[in-house]
């Protein structure tokens, strides 16, 4: 008999159930992971509410979660890079490593990735998960799990202000003052942006990112976003746009908000996938458009991020609860808009 395992898994949209499953078995090439600490993303909580998102389509149930962190608990026999006992933080998608895309760098592009919590696979909700050892870094001492397991967001705001071509001094303003658009603007700060522009419809949000990196805020309620932002950029528009409200409205003022020859970076995915954009804007100004999808080639240079700069990670991680209260978590990131902004597990 294999040891057994709690496990909050998606039976259908709307429904967790606290299962016992095996404990995973980690492959040579794996390793077995206590997960400590998982944040509950924007795309699990669309799981739980659509049972879907664009083309993944949960078809039978599902354990969610992808930004994790833990405690290497076995090895696998081949696994040279880590030991028994180390604290880390995990990449939810493993890769292929021989396609072309993998070759290149670009392994977020690559077709055969097996990333957690989206279907058919199962992501961290539960208390070990099993991960091809690569995808596995060793965090220092003083760093804590909740910490640690913020290297995936920050991951992705990293992608997005690398796509951007964000330079020092450059202006920049980021639709959605969510968790993915608050730690985009603590990297773009990092990244010696001067001016950055938050963008919201809830002031506590806007408040909260503030903290974080934002120097200046729009509050669509009241502000009007345009007027704003020629008023901070001398009439021109920024040089860099973000979108992570995943938005379409948000999207055209994105593209309204960039100076001639700006960049717009599409971080957020709205729920319809065809929206009406001013093409004669985008050609006579030379904007550029960039997606993003997910990251690659980010994850040391998060775990730095936490470790050396002024960023306070709890300012956004606003509550937490045990695997036992995952329905209650969902259903706080649904109905709390206001005050829950990054949700933590701790199985
Ligand atoms: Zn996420
Ligand atoms: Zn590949």
């Amino acid at each position: 008999m294999s040891e057994k395992m709690k496990a909050a898994v998606l039976v259908e949209p709307g429904i967790i159930e606290i299962q016992e499953k095996d404990i995973p078995k980690p492959s040579p090439n794996e390793v077995l992971i206590k997960v400590k600490s998982v944040g509950l993303c924007g795309s699990d909580v669309h799981y739980y509410e659509h049972g879907r998102i664009g083309s993944f389509i949960v078809e039978k149930p599902i354990i969610l979660g992808h930004e994790s962190a833990g405690e290497v608990v076995e090895i696998g026999s081949n696994v040279k890079n880590l030991s028994v006992g180390q604290r880390v933080t995990v990449e939810p998608g493993v890769t292929c490593g021989v396609c072309e895309y993998c070759k290149s760098g670009k392994y977020n592009l690559c077709p055969e990735v097996e990333f957690l919590a989206t279907p058919p696979y199962d992501g961290a909700f539960c208390e070990y998960i099993a991960i091809r050892s690569d995808f596995v870094y060793p965090i220092p001492d003083q760093m804590t799990f909740d910490e640690a397991a913020m290297a995936e967001p920050i991951s992705v705001g990293i992608h997005a202000v690398r796509r951007g071509r964000l330079q020092p001094g450059e202006t920049v303003v980021i639709m959605g003052m969510g968790p993915i658009g608050i730690l985009t603007a603590a990297v773009a700060k990092a990244a010696g942006a001067s001016k950055i522009i938050g963008v919201d419809l809830e002031e506590s949000r806007l408040e909260v990112s503030k903290k974080m990196g934002v120097t200046h805020t729009v509050n669509l309620k009241q502000d009007n976003l345009l007027e704003k932002i020629n008023l901070l950029t001398n009439g021109k528009g920024v040089d860099l746009a973000l979108e992570t409200a995943g938005n379409a409205n948000a999207l055209k003022s994105a593209l309204s908000a960039v100076k001639r020859g700006g960049r717009v970076v599409i971080v957020g995915m709205p729920p319809e996938d065809v929206a009406t954009l001013n093409i004669s804007n985008i050609v006579g100004g030379e904007i550029d458009i960039y997606g993003v999808f997910r990251y690659s080639n980010t994850y040391q240079t998060a775990i730095n991020m936490i470790e050396n700069s002024e960023l306070d990670l709890k300012n956004i991680m606003t509550h937490y609860y045990s695997l036992d209260e995952m329905e209650e978590a969902f259903e706080k990131a649904i109905t709390d808009k206001t005050n829950a902004i990054k949700i933590m597990v701790r199985p």
